[in-house]
């Protein structure tokens, strides 16, 4: 496991005898979306060092918004992190389950003199806030006395003040340069049903005050979390030190950020609420779910994690990354067989009618353990439309009038005639001759040799199925750069699904179940689709196309 800064952290704290040694972290997801690539590198740091420390790492739901958050949530969240391969044991936590002990800290700090009611509305609270460069103004509420505050709060929590007309603050300092310690709002009054507790109450407390809270309670060592919150650390800092209470340590890394892609939750939710997508699941969606169902194994997005490392500065990495760490899997795991998207016709005319060979076709180079299948040959077969040119430009070592060609594990075959509708012209049908000395689509005995192979499948053979092709949903390198009045929509891939509702497959993936990966030789690695996948009738979702293709088109601004 490389280092990082973090896990340098974790080192010093454990030779100095820090925690009595002890780690601890905690993943701490809002269920208010589903969790993303993102997540999955939060999770892989702190379920990872917990790991690799012999520590312990909680599942926390952060759930003190009551308005946003769904069960749905709660539900995927936990099957993701465990798809992604970590484990919580028992230390399945909620936020909300301290809010009894939130509202006692907080009448701590009232006591205290460290917290007051203050009865200014949202607006006039945030024209007192001050700027970057101009201090705060006190609220004229700042002084109240204790019995005041404790007596305020109590009614607060009694739901005898509507919501917005009184919010329970820190008494900080107004003039701080951080904005954050400006007398923070520690709890708001919010008269909606909690998916946990109810109709209990009516007074929720904020994020700053409950995430350290939260921490403390479990006995978190290092709360590791994006560099957005590195200037509530203070905060963080200070709720700890005025209670006195287990003092984890707030660690900040660098946010993923990744080309073609937009990782924030409310943006995922309009997409899947606008029907831009089928769902949190579509296999376009950057979520853990998405790349589940795109053919993305947990280890190839661990493993993309571990690549990417831990900083400290925020960064884009190419979404060429990602692709590349399943391709290195999938190259080693996934089973080879041919399939004919975009079909044309051949007919072996010297071959006769009604024989079927069965030709044995190796299922991966790069793994002998993965043994042969048997494919069928037949006198009409399926190649793809682009592997025939009628006038084939300089270096086209495909099918062409006059040329030869080898068929994968098939035969030489050479192109004799070009059948075409006579009405539109397009091509309908290459009737083609074979090589009996060819078999299995070795050289011939005189040495002959051909610089093109082909894939191809029996006509009469195929099966028939639905295959997508998935690209990036987002076809801007940067999908948040987008003209002045228009919106990030306006930067969609139109052709991030392309559906084949018809393609040709070898006849061995009939057997093909849901959840299986295959590489279709020369086209990509598919995914036998887990929802829709019947058996004998499987549907393919296309992974990754073998080779960046995308880098290609940025590089000559050219399609194909
Ligand atoms: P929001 O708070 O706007 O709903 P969020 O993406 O911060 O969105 P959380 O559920 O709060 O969602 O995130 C849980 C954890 O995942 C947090 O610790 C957060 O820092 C981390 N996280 C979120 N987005 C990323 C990202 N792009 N890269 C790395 N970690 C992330
Ligand atoms: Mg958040």
């Amino acid at each position: 496991m490389p280092s990082n800064f973090i896990r340098d952290i974790v080192d010093q704290d454990i030779a100095c005898g820090k925690n009595g040694g002890r780690v601890h972290t905690r993943f701490p997801p809002e269920p208010n979306g589903y969790l993303h690539i993102g997540h999955a590198k939060a999770i892989c740091i702190s379920f990872g060092i917990a790991r690799d420390y012999q520590g312990l790492c909680n599942l926390r739901f952060d759930d003190t918004n009551p308005e946003k958050e769904e069960v749905e949530y709660v539900d995927s969240i936990r099957e993701d992190v465990h798809w992604l391969g970590f484990d919580w044991g028992d230390r399945e936590y909620y936020a909300s389950d301290y809010f009894d002990q939130l509202h006692q800290h907080a009448i701590t700090l009232i006591q205290k003199g460290k917290a007051y009611v203050c009865d200014l509305s949202p607006d006039e609270q945030r024209r007192h806030r001050g700027t970057l460069t101009e201090p705060g103004k006190n609220s004229p509420n700042r002084d109240r006395s204790v019995e005041e505050n404790l007596d305020l709060f109590g009614r607060m929590r009694q739901g005898e003040f509507e919501e917005g007309t009184r919010v329970l603050r820190a008494k900080i300092d107004m003039a701080s340069p951080n904005i954050n310690m400006r007398d923070p709002t520690m709890y708001r009054i919010k008269k909606a049903s909690h998916h946990r507790t109810g109709d209990k109450w009516c007074i929720y407390p904020m994020y700053d005050f409950t995430h350290c809270i939260s921490d403390s309670i479990e006995g978190i060592t290092h709360s590791i979390c994006t560099l957005e919150f590195e200037n509530n650390r203070p905060l963080y800092d200070w709720f700890l030190d005025q209670l006195g209470i287990h003092h984890p340590q707030q660690i900040e890394f660098a946010r993923l950020n990744l080309t073609h892609t937009v990782l924030s939750k409310r943006i995922l939710l309009q997409l899947v609420q606008r029907k831009i997508v089928s769902g949190w699941n579509d296999p376009r969606m950057p979520t853990i779910s998405g790349f589940r169902r795109r053919g993305y194994t947990p280890s190839s997005i661990r493993s993309f994690c571990d690549k990417i490392g831990v900083a400290k500065f925020n960064s884009t990495i190419d979404m060429v990354v990602l692709e590349n760490s399943i391709r290195e899997e999938l190259n080693r795991t996934a089973p080879r067989v041919m399939a004919v998207l975009d079909p044309l016709k051949v007919v072996i005319t010297d071959y006769p009618e009604g024989k079927i060979e069965e030709m044995e076709a190796v299922n991966n180079p790069e793994d002998p353990s993965q043994g042969s299948r048997i494919v069928p040959f037949s006198r009409e077969l399926y190649i793809e439309r682009d592997d025939f040119r009628e006038t084939p430009p300089p270096k086209f070592f495909r099918l062409a009038p006059g040329k030869e060609v080898r068929l994968r594990y098939g035969y030489f075959i050479k192109c004799e005639k070009v059948i075409k509708d006579p009405k539109t012209g397009e091509i309908t049908e290459i009737h083609c001759t074979h090589d009996p000395a060819t078999r299995g689509g070795n050289n011939p005995p005189d040495g002959r040799k051909v610089k093109g192979t082909i894939h191809w499948v029996s006509a009469t053979q195929a099966l028939q199925a639905e295959v997508r092709l998935y690209d990036h949903l987002f076809a801007a390198k940067d999908p948040s750069d987008f003209p002045e009045g228009k919106d990030i929509f306006e930067n969609l891939n139109p052709k991030s699904l392309v559906t084949i509702s018809q393609a040709f497959l070898e006849p061995s993936l009939k057997n093909a179940k849901a959840g299986e990966h295959f590489q279709f030789e020369r086209l990509g690695y598919f995914f036998a689709d887990p929802v829709d996948s019947k058996l004998g009738q499987p549907v393919f979702n296309r992974t990754v196309t073998l080779r960046d293709t995308w880098e290609k088109i940025e590089k000559t601004g050219k399609t194909s």
